[in-house]
């Protein structure tokens, strides 16, 4: 089974409320690499028409990865309490 089959088994329930924020300013002028973009296996990071990043927090799987690669501007939590990815079904 692919990955992308096994991550479309996983059911969200999303919150209308993101858990990860970015200080887009900072993140312009102070990362060249933007790991994030690279290293989300839900390509939650995705990057915008003028530089910025943008977030599709809907899909984030809560690994974890992201807040590894970036040390400079991310804000990252898990999802309010019921919130989040279930792995129940995949
Ligand atoms: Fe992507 Fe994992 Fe970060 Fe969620 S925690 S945004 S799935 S890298």
């Amino acid at each position: 089974m692919s990955i992308d089959a096994k991550l479309a088994l996983d059911a969200f329930k999303i919150d209308e409320e993101s858990h990860i924020q970015i200080d887009q300013t900072r993140c312009k002028e102070r990362c060249q690499t933007r790991y994030c973009l690279y290293v989300c296996p839900a390509q939650v990071y995705t990057l915008g028409q003028e530089g910025e990043i943008l977030i599709r927090y809907e899909g984030c799987l809560e690994c974890g990865a992201c807040t590894i690669a970036c040390d400079t501007t991310l804000a990252w939590n898990y999802p309010r309490g019921g919130f989040g990815v279930q792995y129940r079904f995949g």
